[in-house]
């Protein structure tokens, strides 16, 4: 990574973290008022001091000079205000108004012997402890700040960029039109070296991946620019710039594969390690971040089915398509039209195991019985533009199993999270649907959430925010699904109202092997607290992991470890446990 990129890509996140920033700065014309209120008010302060006048209040003869106590006291609330509200600014500024007005008041006590300055001086001495212990608590919440930064864009165990800083730079590029490749690398066989060498030396190693390609990307001169990071265990991702055409893409992939696969020694034993590579290129393959990581990772699926051990792959449009998929989209369309979509309900427990709800989970046979697994078909049905008919039967009977819940416990405060693709939530009659079902059933919708894929905060913002807007109207609520898995970037994550973060099972999977994975997770459960956000975490299999979780201030858990997805009647008899 060049510095002229780490610092680029430094300032975006600055920017970003600006925009999270807690507590905003107050607007510079009650600066302005603060300075001139505190310049009339000395002005009045030395004026008052000086005068021998009398003047009658309330039928008692008042000294104009005891007006001067209460003149210092006002400027010395406009010296705290600008400390509190203009934090380095406002802090130097009154250090200087401070600072600035002891010399006067020592002249007026030892020389012109105004004695009434006395008590002003030390209010003044006060105030500036008062200003400066209010800088110094500043000082310490903007470190704190800056260190959630830096968590937020930087891997832990390798110290490159993560997942959200190469989002960040890559919605730069888009939005400067700027052609580049985005590279996904898988390593290979890395899972052995874990498990027959244990995890410090796997670390060992990916951290040795990851010097040996920054330092190349630092040495690289020319124009052609690489921008390395990790994404997670053991995936890297480049992003490359400033090539003429393709083949200068191939090339430079080749040139860091070549420094990879020099021979690595740790603890006196040799290892080579090798990966797949898979790319695709914007604006040729791809126009958003959400679809170049789809098509790089599907060039470096393909490259490792293909298991050559360095392959290089360009991404191919009809790799998406194969003919098993043709035969999904059959057996979806006779699930539909036998009425043999069904659904499972997965508890969702908040940390201390009290029942927070359910997430409905389609569920499909065949017409030999086999079960499909919904992996496999909810994508199918995606392509096929028949998602929107599974959403609608798993959304339907899930507001039956609600009202069965509500009639017989009145007082219960479940709430049922329905799974919507992006394809369904954007049709114009998607609010219409949900609403008549929820009138069929008379269900409120309070206890309702609707699971969104975070990959749509990338593809369509502007109208999936509106969308967002009518379900919260409605009273629903809005979880996002999957996070970390889909690039999102920071910003779009404070411009999106929701109520729910659910994290990754891959991400849970890894957190108690790895440290940086664990301070991943624990990074975004600060972010979702800064932006009020309840954060749910998937996939948990084991007790360790709950403690983890535990630990590091997560909110709900879902997972095999709590409990499977199950039918209806069981669902029932653990609401009513
Ligand atoms: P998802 O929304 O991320 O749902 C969670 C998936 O993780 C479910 O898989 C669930 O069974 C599984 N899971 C939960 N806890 C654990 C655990 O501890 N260990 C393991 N190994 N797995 C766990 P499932 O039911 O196979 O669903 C797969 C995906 O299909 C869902 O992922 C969701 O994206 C999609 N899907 C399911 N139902 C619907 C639906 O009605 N509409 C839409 N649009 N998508 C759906
Ligand atoms: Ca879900
Ligand atoms: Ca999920």
């Amino acid at each position: 990574m060049t510095r002229s990129e780490t610092r680029q890509t430094r300032n975006n996140m600055d920017k970003v973290m600006r925009e999270l920033s807690l507590k905003k700065e107050a607007p510079k014309s009650a600066f302005i008022l603060l300075v001139i209120l505190y310049i009339i008010a000395t002005v009045f302060t030395v004026i008052a001091s000086r005068s021998e006048g009398y003047t009658t209040l309330f039928d008692n003869r008042v000294q104009y000079a005891s007006f001067a106590g209460v003149f210092s006291s006002l400027s010395n609330m406009c010296i705290i205000c600008l400390a509190v509200l203009f934090r380095r600014v406002g802090f130097i500024t009154a250090l200087i108004f401070q600072l600035l007005q002891v010399p006067m008041m020592i002249i007026n006590i030892f020389v012109r012997h105004v004695t009434t300055n006395l008590p002003g001086l030390f209010m003044n001495f006060f105030t500036l402890v008062a200003v400066i212990v209010i800088y110094l608590s500043y000082q310490k919440v903007l470190r704190y700040q800056q260190n959630i930064r830096d968590q937020a864009v930087r891997d832990r165990l390798t110290g490159l960029p993560n997942r959200f800083a190469i989002s960040e730079f890559m919605e730069d590029l888009i939005k400067h039109n700027e052609k580049f490749a985005v590279v996904s690398i898988d390593l290979n066989d890395f899972k052995s070296i874990n498990d027959t060498m244990g995890h410090e030396t796997g670390d060992i190693v990916l951290c040795e991946v990851a010097d040996r390609w920054a330092r190349l990307s630092e040495l690289m001169k020319g124009s052609i620019n690489v921008f390395v990071a990790r994404i997670t265990g053991d995936e890297f991702m480049f992003i490359i710039r400033g090539y003429e055409d393709e083949a200068d893409v191939e090339k430079t992939i080749i040139t860091f594969r070549t420094e990879l696969e020099r021979k690595m020694t740790i603890d006196d034993c040799d290892y080579f390690i090798t990966a797949c590579y898979g790319y695709a290129l914007c604006p040729t393959d791809g126009r958003n971040i959400d679809s170049m990581f789809a098509y790089s990772n599907a060039a470096l699926h393909e490259a490792k089915r293909m298991s050559i051990s360095n392959y290089i792959l360009h991404f191919k449009a009809d790799t998406l398509n194969s003919e098993k998929s043709k035969e999904t989209e059959r057996k979806v369309r006779e699930a539909l039209e036998n009425n043999s979509i069904s659904f499972n309900l997965q508890p969702q427990y908040d940390i201390n195991h009290k029942l927070r709800g359910f997430e409905a989970l389609a569920r499909m046979k065949d017409s030999e019985g086999n079960i499909v697994s919904p992996a496999e078909f909810i994508p199918v049905a995606e392509k096929a533009g028949l998602i929107d008919q599974v959403d609608m039967r798993v959304f339907e009977q899930a507001m039956e199993f609600l009202s069965d819940v509500l009639r017989a416990k009145k007082d219960s405060d479940i709430i049922i999270s329905c799974n919507v693709s992006v394809r369904h939530l954007m049709k114009n009659n998607f609010i219409d649907e949900i609403k008549n079902v929820i009138v069929k059933y008379q269900v409120p919708a309070s206890h309702i959430e609707i699971e969104i894929t975070e990959s749509i905060m990338i593809d369509s913002l502007e109208k999936a925010l509106q969308r967002i807007d009518e379900i919260k109207e409605m009273g629903m609520k809005v979880a996002i699904d999957d996070f970390g898995t889909g690039y999102s970037s920071l910003s779009y994550l404070n411009n999106f109202p929701s109520d729910l973060l659910k994290i990754d099972k891959s991400f849970i999977d890894l957190m108690n092997t790895s440290d940086s994975s664990k301070q991943y997770v624990a990074t975004i459960i600060s972010i979702g607290h800064i932006l009020n956000l309840n954060v749910i975490s998937e996939g948990v299999e084991d007790e360790a992991q709950i403690e983890t979780l535990k630990q590091i201030g997560c909110d709900y858990i879902q997972g095999y470890v709590w409990g499977r997805p199950m039918p209806k009647d069981e669902a029932l008899e653990i609401v009513f446990s």
